[in-house]
């Protein structure tokens, strides 16, 4: 049975929000008891409907006039209702945790500035803030709703960190939000010489027999991707996002290389 076949005929009230497979509801004050009636039963979902008996841009509903005078910086609380800014994580008022808001970026989501140049011990530090604050034992007594949202948080936190925390998925995602995309295999701006040297080291590579070899190799290359790293920053600096591309696709090789030195050297 879908949301809207959930409300009794006749009731004129509607979802208005989905997340995942349930429904964040809203509530019109004069239908609420009613409405809560026809709808908690069938759809299990938690809470309100917005009623459709009055057209909404006639004369909105109490919550409705409060939506329209909202900003951009604030919403309303699943639980609630009550307005809280968007970067709050967790009502002030009821203390539910909120849905992720995926109109944001990664950056937002952890609190730094948008730019390659982040500080890395910051951001470790305010994505340990953020996995704390999520933990599964927190939410162990707490509605599947919420547990539902808590895991939706934790894996975007953990996706949003593990894409800022490399120079390379960083550099990538920073140019995708500048409307560049990177297309994977893309030889663009590799140059034959540099082909060939990629093709050595991997030659190397392939017959080191020792950790110590490979870990050397391995080392070259990380200074590498140091330079690179220090390239792409500038680049992002000087607003120059082909150049920063064009490194970005050279460290995507060296990247590579050190993936494979990695799993080498693993017992
Ligand atoms: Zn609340």
């Amino acid at each position: 049975m879908g949301l809207r076949d959930s409300v009794l005929p006749g009731s004129g009230c509607v979802p208005v929000m989905e997340i995942g497979c349930r429904a964040v509801w809203r509530r019109c004050a004069g239908h609420w008891r009613t409405c809560m009636a026809a709808v908690l039963s069938p759809a299990k979902v938690t809470r309100g409907v917005m009623c459709v008996r009055t057209p909404p841009l006639l004369s909105p509903a109490p919550w409705m006039r409060r939506r329209l005078c909202m900003s951009a910086q604030s919403r309303l609380c699943w639980s609630c209702q009550c307005e809280i800014r968007t970067e709050e994580l967790f009502c002030p008022s009821c203390r539910s945790l909120q849905p992720p808001d995926l109109t944001r970026g990664y950056f937002y989501l952890l609190n730094c500035d948008r730019s390659f140049d982040v500080n890395v011990q910051e951001l470790q530090k305010k994505y340990r803030d953020l996995q704390r604050s999520l933990h599964p034992d927190y939410f162990s007594q707490k509605p599947q709703f919420e547990r539902d949202i808590s895991d939706q948080q934790s894996s975007l936190v953990n996706k949003a960190y593990k894409t800022l925390l490399s120079p390379l998925s960083r550099g990538i995602y920073l140019l995708g939000l500048h409307g560049i995309t990177f297309t994977e295999g893309t030889e663009e701006g590799i140059d034959a010489p540099f082909l060939f040297e990629i093709l050595e080291v991997n030659e190397q590579l392939n017959e080191a027999t020792t950790d110590a070899e490979i870990q050397e190799i391995g080392n070259d290359v990380q200074e590498k991707c140091q330079m690179l790293t220090e390239n792409v920053k500038e680049a992002f600096q000087k607003g120059d996002l082909e150049g920063a591309k064009k490194f970005l696709t050279t460290m995507k090789y060296y990247t590579n290389i050190l993936e494979q030195v990695k799993k080498k050297i693993l017992p």
